[in-house]
């Protein structure tokens, strides 16, 4: 079997279109949040959740002693939020909302609170499963959207205006 080169492999998963989340947890009303688009749901019965989160990130430390936290899914509008939480220089001035022992992002399309439910290491990432205990979701807007190492939208695209119709 050939190497897979990382760049390569990069490329070829930047070719799966995802949505965009900000991960929060709060430590003794201290704080976190960081970017995440590597979100998916995993069951429904009991309801599980799981982010990989890379190793060498302040998010990575805090999530092996936090018990909560938050997927913050973003909006369209959020480009700069994104930026923010990924340490680039967005702008970001919102407010962190109280959402059970975590916090979400005011303005967020969704979230999900999430109970610590399990870490499981997987090279230089750990899975983190979380089990879901709450939901928050605004009733209507339009998602971010991450392809190919750069945020884009739903809107634009002309095949995807039936789907648009709905998601509005
Ligand atoms: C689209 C996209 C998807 C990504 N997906 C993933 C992924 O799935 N897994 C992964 O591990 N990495 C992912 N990353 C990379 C990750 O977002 C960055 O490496 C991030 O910098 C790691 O954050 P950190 O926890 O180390 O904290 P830091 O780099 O220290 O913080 C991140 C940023 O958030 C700000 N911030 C944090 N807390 C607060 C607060 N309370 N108030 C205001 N600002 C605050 C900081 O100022 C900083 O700018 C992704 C990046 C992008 C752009």
């Amino acid at each position: 079997m050939p190497e897979v080169d990382a760049k390569a492999f990069r490329r070829t998963c930047g070719m799966f279109t995802t949505g965009v989340t900000v991960i929060t947890t709060s430590i003794n009303g201290q704080v976190h949040g960081m970017t995440a688009n590597s979100f998916t749901s995993v069951s429904l019965d009991p309801p599980l959740i799981l982010v990989c989160v890379d190793l060498r990130s302040k998010m990575a430390q805090l999530l092996s002693s936090s018990k909560a936290f938050t997927v913050n899914v973003l909006g369209r509008h959020q480009e700069e939020v994104s930026r923010h939480f990924a340490g680039s220089s967005g702008d970001w001035r919102g407010t962190f909302m109280p959402f059970g022992e975590s916090v979400r992002l005011d303005d967020c399309l969704a979230a999900l609170l999430c109970e610590v439910y399990g870490q499981f290491p997987a090279g230089d990432h750990v899975i983190v499963l979380g089990l879901v205990k709450d939901l928050y979701q605004q009733d209507e807007g339009i998602p971010l959207v991450f392809w190919r190492g750069t945020y884009t939208s739903l809107v634009g695209d002309p095949s995807v205006r039936t789907c648009l119709g709905r998601i509005i």
